[in-house]
């Protein structure tokens, strides 16, 4: 719910702010002249000076609703790669695993020379693409969700066959569930002497996860991330999950998406990677991303490469930050630099306002309770 000062109140209602506030004593609120209501009170007082209150958007819900943009039609969508976050317990071989997968796309003339790392990864297999998120656990998967951000399509949970389910699998498969997005798992290890698939595909029945092989729904793909064993077949069980999901974005209009990583850099400055959820990212595009605005500079692909755009589900690594934004903000290229800048300020100053603990009123609601 929005606020409102009580001086810009009194302003509204036209009356003098002491006389507003001797009405917010009666109600039981002590607030000053620069302190703000909110919407219940501002409504309760409002009402007593006999004025109608009329819900309007504020300016917050306008600004949101500039940001969200236009729905695409359904003729405007086109396929696009799926996003891939992996999961899994403690020492079962996340990192193992992506790293392996990383290196099924080194060619020739990159040999030796593995790119630098922008929090993502595009591989590509028989020419599709799939794309890795490289912070694997649940817990970057778990904070962009509180932040309203989803980019993972599919999660690939790791689960090691000489070890089984541990508490973290648990969790990682219920993270999963609670944001709807589909398992595939990796049954790790299978190198080792100790490695019992079946015991794992087993345990993970308990948890409503039923192999395709023993009649259920759930893909699960014995690899080994030290030989490199059933790594295509991991590869090959995820395209085939992006089918199934029918995944489309349409790559025509402005570029939105998500911040999935932002680090201050010496000498380039705040350099963020963006997502791309959909449309077409450009260098010179004006954007918001959080409550930071900026043009974009450069953009450079998870191999280091400067390229000039990139579409849906691609990572990218943006330079034109005027300041770094957050992981999980979102990320929205907008055509008029001056709305862009007013949208970052106008979210600059709701954060900072919320960040200072004296700056509410006491509210009539927070008042009752106390009653
Ligand atoms: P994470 O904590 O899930 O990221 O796990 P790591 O990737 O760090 O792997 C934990 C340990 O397991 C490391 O010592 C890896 O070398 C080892 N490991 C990972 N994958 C495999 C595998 O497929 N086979 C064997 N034998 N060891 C593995
Ligand atoms: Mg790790």
């Amino acid at each position: 719910s929005s606020a409102i000062m009580v001086k810009d109140l009194a302003d509204q209602l036209g009356v003098k702010a002491t006389e507003l506030i001797k009405r917010l004593i009666g109600l039981g609120v002590m607030a000053g002249v620069n302190q703000e209501l909110d919407r219940e009170t501002a409504v309760i007082i409002a009402t007593e000076f006999g004025a109608t209150v009329e819900e309007r958007a504020t300016q917050e819900e306008q600004e949101e609703i500039i940001l969200q943009g236009e729905d695409d039609s359904p003729e405007s969508l086109t396929e696009r790669p799926p996003v891939v976050t992996v999961m899994g317990h403690v020492d079962h071989g996340k990192t193992s695993l992506l790293d392996r997968i990383r290196a099924t796309r080194v060619t020739q003339s990159e040999a030796g020379g593995i790119t630098q790392h922008i929090g993502a990864s595009v591989i590509e297999w028989n020419d599709r693409k799939v794309v890795f998120l490289d912070t694997p656990g649940h817990e970057a998967f778990t904070s962009m969700r509180a932040r309203g951000a989803q980019v993972t399509d599919v999660a690939v949970l790791v689960v090691a066959a000489n070890d089984g389910v541990m508490p973290q699998t648990v969790e990682a498969i219920n993270h999963a569930k609670a944001a709807n997005v589909p398992i595939v798992v990796a049954i790790n290890k299978i190198d080792l002497p100790g490695a019992n698939p079946d015991k794992v595909r087993t345990e993970l029945s308990n948890y409503g996860l039923i192999a395709e092989e023993w009649g259920g729904d759930t893909i699960m793909v014995p690899v080994s991330a030290r030989t490199g064993e059933g790594i295509e077949n991991l590869l090959e069980a995820l395209i085939l999950q992006a089918d199934v999901l029918e995944l489309k974005a349409n790559s025509q209009r402005a570029a939105q998406g998500t911040i999935i990583e932002a680090k201050l850099d010496k000498g380039r400055g705040p350099v963020a990677t963006v997502l791309v959820s959909r449309g077409m990212l450009n260098v010179g595009d004006v954007f918001v991303a959080g409550a930071v605005y900026g043009r974009v500079r450069a953009l450079i692909n998870d191999r280091g490469q400067r390229v000039k755009s990139a579409g849906p589900s691609m990572p990218v690594e943006v330079l034109g930050f005027n300041q770094l934004p957050e992981a999980g903000d979102d990320f929205v290229i907008l055509a008029d630099e001056r709305q862009a800048k007013s949208i970052a300020d106008s979210r600059q100053d709701r954060i900072r306002r919320q960040s200072e603990p004296n700056a509410r009123g006491v509210s009539l609601d927070d008042f009752l309770q106390r009653l």
